[in-house]
C-alpha cells in the first residue's frame, strides 16, 4: 500500500480521469447517475468530517498558540512578520494578474451579446466598499457561542485571540485551563489524523463530480480568460511563492511540495481553505516542521485573511469584464482594482466561491456592472480549484517564513 501522500496524488489524477469519463457518458445513463450520486455522497461526508473539527480546532489552536507565543514575548514578531508576508504576497499575486491581463487583454475580442441573456436574468446583490466594511466589522465581535455554533470563523479567531492573551496576562492563574485547551488541541489533531486516512477517497469523489459536471460549451466561450487565470495562478504558485520561500528561508521548493501536497491537493478538491485547514495544520507540523504555536496561529489566520489566488483572480476578472464591456481602465482605476481586490480577498471567507461575492465590490469600485458576475459564475467552480490550492499554499509557505523570522526564542 503506497503512503498517504502518494495515495492522495493518485486519487487526484484518477478523480480527474474518471470525472472526464463520467462526463462523457450520455446524460440519462444510469451509470452516470450512479457515479455522480456516490461521488456526492462520499465527497460531502469527507467535507462534513473536516468541517466537524474545524471550529474547535481554530479556537484551540489560536488560543493555545497565542498564549504560548505571548509567554515567550514572540507574539508581536509573529504578528508583524505574518502581516508583512500576507500583504507582500497578495500584492505580488495581483501584480502578476494586472500585468498579464494588460498584456493579453482577455475578453477584448468577445461580444457582450453572447452573455446579455445571462446578465439580464441575473440580479446582482450590490455591495459597496462602505457596506463591506460595515458588515466586516459588525461581524468581527460576536457572542462566542453563537460564532462557534454558526461557524463564523473570523469571530471565533477574534475571541480566541482575546482568550490567548488573557490566559497569559493572568500570570499563571489559568494554568489548568491552558493545559486543558492544549490537551483538547492534541485530541483534535488525533481526530484529524484519522480523517486524513479518508482523504484519498474524499478527493477522488470530489474531483469526479467536479469534472463530470463541467459545462464545456460555456468554458470554450471564455477559454482565453480561463487559460489566463490558470496560467497566472500557476505562475504565482510554482514560481513566485516557492521563490519567496527559497529567498527567505533557503528551503527548496521540492522539499516544500513534498511536505505540503496533501493540503494543496485537498484545497484543490474542496475549494475551501477553511475545510482544508485541519490538513494544513498537520502538514505544517509533521512534514514542514513548523512549531505548533506558530502554525496554529499563522494558518487559521491565513485561511481567512491571506488569499493570493483569490486576489489574483479578482484583479484579472475585473480587467476581463472591463474589456468585455469595452471600458478602458486607466492606471488610476487599475490601482483602485488593486486595493479593493486586496480588501476583498482579505474579507472573503475560505469557502467555495466566496471570491464571487466580494468580486462585486471590486467591479462597483471602478463602475463596472455587477451583473457581469453572471458571466463568471458558470466557470467559477472550476477556477476556484486552482485559486484555493494557491491560497492554501500561500498560508503554508507563510508558516515556514514566519517561523524563520519570528520563531527563534
Ligand atoms: N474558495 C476560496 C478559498 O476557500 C475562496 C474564494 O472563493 O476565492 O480559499
Amino acid at each position: 500500500m503506497p503512503g498517504l501522500n502518494l495515495q492522495i496524488l493518485i486519487a487526484a489524477v484518477l478523480g480527474v480521469l474518471l470525472g472526464w469519463l463520467t462526463g462523457s457518458l450520455p446524460e440519462a445513463s444510469g451509470l452516470r447517475e450512479g457515479v455522480l450520486y456516490a461521488s456526492s455522497l462520499v465527497g460531502s461526508v469527507f467535507i462534513g468530517l473536516l468541517k466537524m473539527v474545524l471550529v474547535p480546532l481554530v479556537f484551540t489552536s489560536i488560543a493555545v498558540g497565542v498564549a504560548n507565543l505571548q509567554a515567550h514575548h514572540q507574539v508581536h514578531r509573529v504578528w508583524l512578520s505574518a502581516l508583512i508576508y500576507f500583504s507582500a504576497t497578495t500584492a505580488a499575486a495581483m501584480l502578476v494578474a494586472l500585468v498579464a491581463a494588460n498584456l493579453w487583454r482577455p475578453g477584448a475580442g468577445l461580444s457582450l451579446e453572447l452573455f446579455s441573456q445571462a446578465m439580464a436574468d441575473f440580479e446582482a446583490r450590490q455591495l459597496t466598499l462602505a457596506e463591506f466594511f460595515l458588515h466586516f466589522f459588525a461581524n468581527l465581535f460576536q457572542n462566542p457561542f453563537a460564532a462557534l455554533a454558526q461557524g463564523s470563523i473570523l469571530a471565533v479567531v477574534v475571541f480566541a485571540l482575546f482568550m490567548g492573551v488573557a490566559l497569559v496576562t493572568g500570570g499563571g492563574r489559568y494554568q489548568h485551563l491552558q493545559k486543558l485547551l492544549q490537551e483538547f488541541l492534541d485530541l483534535l489533531l488525533r481526530i484529524v489524523a484519522a480523517i486524513m486516512r479518508l482523504a484519498p477517497l474524499g478527493i477522488l469523489a470530489l474531483l469526479i463530480k467536479l469534472v463530470a459536471e463541467q459545462d464545456v460549451t460555456i468554458l470554450s466561450a471564455v477559454a482565453g480568460f480561463v487559460v489566463l487565470v490558470f496560467a497566472t495562478t500557476l505562475f504565482h504558485g510554482v514560481v513566485v511563492l516557492p521563490g519567496i520561500l527559497y529567498l527567505t528561508t533557503g528551503k527548496s521548493p521540492l522539499w516544500f511540495w513534498r511536505g505540503a501536497r496533501e493540503a494543496i491537493i485537498t484545497g484543490f478538491a474542496t475549494s475551501s481553505s477553511s475545510a482544508t485547514l485541519p490538513i494544513s495544520l498537520r502538514c505544517a507540523e509533521d512534514n514542514l516542521k513548523v512549531r505548533r504555536n506558530i502554525a496554529g496561529f499563522v494558518l487559521p489566520l491565513g485561511a481567512t485573511m491571506n488569499m493570493d489566488g483569490t486576489a489574483l483572480y479578482e484583479a484579472a476578472a475585473a480587467l476581463f469584464i472591463a474589456n468585455l464591456v469595452g471600458i478602458e481602465l486607466s492606471l488610476a482605476q487599475q490601482a483602485v482594482v488593486f486595493f479593493t481586490a486586496m480588501i476583498a480577498s482579505t474579507g472573503a471567507p475560505g469557502i467555495p466561491s466566496a471570491g464571487m461575492v466580494t468580486m462585486v465590490m471590486v467591479l462597483q469600485a471602478v463602475g463596472l456592472p455587477a451583473e457581469a458576475i453572471a458571466i463568471l459564475l458558470p466557470i467559477d467552480r472550476l477556477l476556484d480549484t486552482v485559486r484555493t490550492a494557491v491560497n492554501v499554499e500561500g498560508d503554508l509557505v507563510g508558516s515556514v517564513v514566519v517561523q524563520r523570522y519570528a520563531g527563534d526564542e
